[in-house]
């Protein structure tokens, strides 16, 4: 069966480009104007923008969220990871560097000098905590993958910082993590390049 032919009209495209210029307009319009009204005080009850104004902004997320790692400290607050690598084999992304080394306690085996975790290769599949045999990494953080950065290196995550996860999570919990990625973010914002 032969397609219905566009009519003249219809094939100058000119209503649809009319249409989506009309929504285009409002809708920058009507946010200058209420960002406008938000520089002075007013209209605060109204949002100014439709999407959610994610790192200061955010949604509640399900209990089954995995948004970053942390690795997970003994009671003494040392790293309870032993450097065995069984994470880094089953890691798909081949983003987990570790560097091990000899512990000074005899009862130890091993401990990792280095610990890293290239976010950028990171795919969040979880098949790293799944595959540690003694709990030493988690991703039950609520923390959103690092968002902003001028160098690669702002997201590779040493182990230092993967550790302060864990004694925030235990010291002043879940929440503070976020408001600690926010201060980071903002500082972030006011001096330029993020250094960790
Ligand atoms: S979540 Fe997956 S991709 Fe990311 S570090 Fe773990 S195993 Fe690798
Ligand atoms: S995090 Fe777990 S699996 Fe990975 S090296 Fe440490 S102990 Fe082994």
């Amino acid at each position: 069966m032969e397609p219905p032919r566009l009519t003249f009209a219809e094939r100058l495209y000119l209503p649809q480009v009319m249409q989506g210029i009309r929504v285009t307009t409002g809708h920058f319009v009507r946010n200058l104007a209420l960002h406008t009204l938000h520089l002075f005080g007013l209209a605060k009850d109204r949002r100014a923008a439709v999407t959610v104004q994610y790192p200061e902004e955010r949604k509640t997320y399900s209990e089954g969220f995995r948004g970053a790692h942390r690795l997970t400290l003994k009671p003494d607050g040392s790293v309870r990871c032993t450097a065995c690598f069984l994470c880094a084999t089953a890691c798909p992304a081949k983003c987990i560097n570790i560097e091990a080394g000899e512990h000074p306690d005899p009862e130890v085996e091993k401990y990792p000098v280095r610990y890293e975790i290239d976010t950028l290769q990171c795919i969040y599949c979880g098949m790293c905590v799944e595959a540690c045999p003694c709990d030493a990494i988690r991703m039950d953080t609520f923390v959103h993958p690092r968002v902003w950065g001028y160098r690669r290196e702002d997201f590779i995550e040493p182990k230092t910082l993967l550790m302060e996860r864990s004694l925030v999570l235990q010291e002043r919990g879940r929440e503070a993590l976020m408001e600690d990625m926010l201060r980071d973010y903002e500082a972030g914002q006011s001096t330029g390049p993020a250094v960790r």
